[in-house]
């Protein structure tokens, strides 16, 4: 095995770098913000996805679009897929490194107009500044850093954009996950926390639709002759919530029930729809064996229950690797001035699928910003030059496989 020679630059080496880009990062993320680009907006999101391709061409990396196709019957944008050979192959220890961001926001054509791109104080505002065009904007110019200091002791960096992460990225998940496969690392790119933060650990989600069938029979004259569904998903609705504090883990919500047409007939049918989340993988399969027992012995005779899972996001565990990953981060964030710490959220995201191929992922690498999804969004731009040397350091580090 051939190790490498070369000496990978310090963090605080990178920090220049990324200071001498803040002017461009700022123009540039004022053009990001400027194009529409909400999930159902595919040709916004298609422009969000020639600017990256273009700037990923001009660096080297090999571009590859999918158009993914009408996921729950609406067209989204193309998945842009980059990937850069550098020059430690995976057999000499190099590594696999994929940095993933989403191009689309939750705002709808329009907002870029009404609400544009504005700097006030060292928080820039606007439609996506900080969910994501901020963390794209982080990879890419991560990216350029490593260029310029001349950084290839790496397998292979593969940056992935996807256009439908803010709707749970039906389209882009079958892509998301081909292209994960065989990457020894990941690094998302959502805004770091509020506080500085970066994120562990997401937990998984699951949905489920219960479909009670019963009886319908008149209620004055031959009651008997029915089978109240709406009775079995009352004790359901008990049951269910009743699993929650049975395992540290996990929540369960049972978040609608529906039953029924008219007073004057036994309930023939009800349906409860209830959603699972766990930070575990064994927390998500305890949860769906004890929602199926429960449908197993409907409360009324006559009933009967089916089970069917409408959606499942695995949970992004935090696991041996990833508390390696947040190591390299809090001590390249020392040399830098920062003190990093991580953090576990229930919000699920792009790296919720990474994590489900296999692949480690440390999320929040973006700069520091908050209040997604609302007008007030907020971007640190003072953040910048320390996240993005912190990322580019990050890549450089894990590239070279010899931290491991
Ligand atoms: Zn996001």
């Amino acid at each position: 095995m051939t190790a490498p020679t070369r000496q990978r630059p310090r963090a605080q080496d990178l920090l220049p770098l990324a200071r001498a880009r803040l002017d461009r990062f700022l123009s540039d993320l004022a053009g990001l913000v400027a194009i529409d680009s909400g999930s159902y907006s595919p040709a916004g999101v298609n422009l969000v996805a020639d600017w990256t391709a273009a700037r990923l061409s001009a660096l080297g990396f090999a571009v590859e679009r999918v158009a993914p196709g009408k996921a729950s019957g609406e067209r989204t944008g193309d998945v842009l897929i980059g990937r850069r050979t550098g020059r430690l192959a995976a057999r000499d220890g190099g590594r696999r490194i994929l940095l993933a961001a989403h191009m689309d926001t939750v705002f709808a054509d329009g907002t870029a107009a009404t609400r544009p791109f504005s700097l006030q104080g060292r928080l820039a505002h606007g439609p996506g500044v900080s969910d994501d065009k901020g963390g794209l904007l982080a990879g890419l110019t991560a990216l350029d850093i490593l260029a310029e200091a001349d950084v290839e002791e790496y397998a292979e960096i593969v940056f992935l954009a996807t256009p439908d992460e803010e709707i749970g990225s039906p389209a882009s998940r079958p892509v998301t996950e081909r292209t994960a496969r065989g990457a020894h690392f990941a690094l998302a790119l959502e805004c770091a926390r509020e506080n500085g933060d970066l994120v562990i650990a997401r937990k998984g989600v699951a949905d489920f639709l219960l479909t009670v069938t019963g009886r319908a029979a008149h209620s004055g004259i031959e009651p008997e002759r029915g089978a109240n569904a709406a009775l079995t998903a009352a004790h359901l609705v008990v049951a269910l919530q009743a699993l929650n504090g049975l395992w540290e883990d996990v929540t369960v919500n049972v978040g609608v029930v529906r039953a029924g047409t008219r007073t004057n007939i036994v309930c023939p049918e009800a349906e409860l729809r209830v959603e699972i989340r766990s930070a575990t993988t064994a927390g998500m399969t305890r949860a769906r064996a004890a929602i199926e027992e429960a449908a197993a012995r409907p409360a009324v005779a006559g009933t009967s229950v089916v089970v069917e899972q409408l959606d499942l996001c695995p949970p992004m565990e935090d696991t041996e690797v990833t508390h390696r990953m947040m190591a390299r981060a809090r001590s390249l964030g020392e040399e830098l001035g920062l003190v990093l710490k991580a953090t576990a959220t229930g919000g699920v995201g792009d790296a919720n699928i990474i994590a489900g191929v296999g692949v480690p992922v440390l999320d929040g690498l973006g700069p520091v910003g908050g209040s997604d999804h609302t007008p007030e969004e907020w971007l640190d731009t003072a953040s910048v030059p320390e996240r993005v040397a912190l990322l580019a350091a990050l890549v450089a580090t894990l590239g070279d496989g010899r931290h491991e």
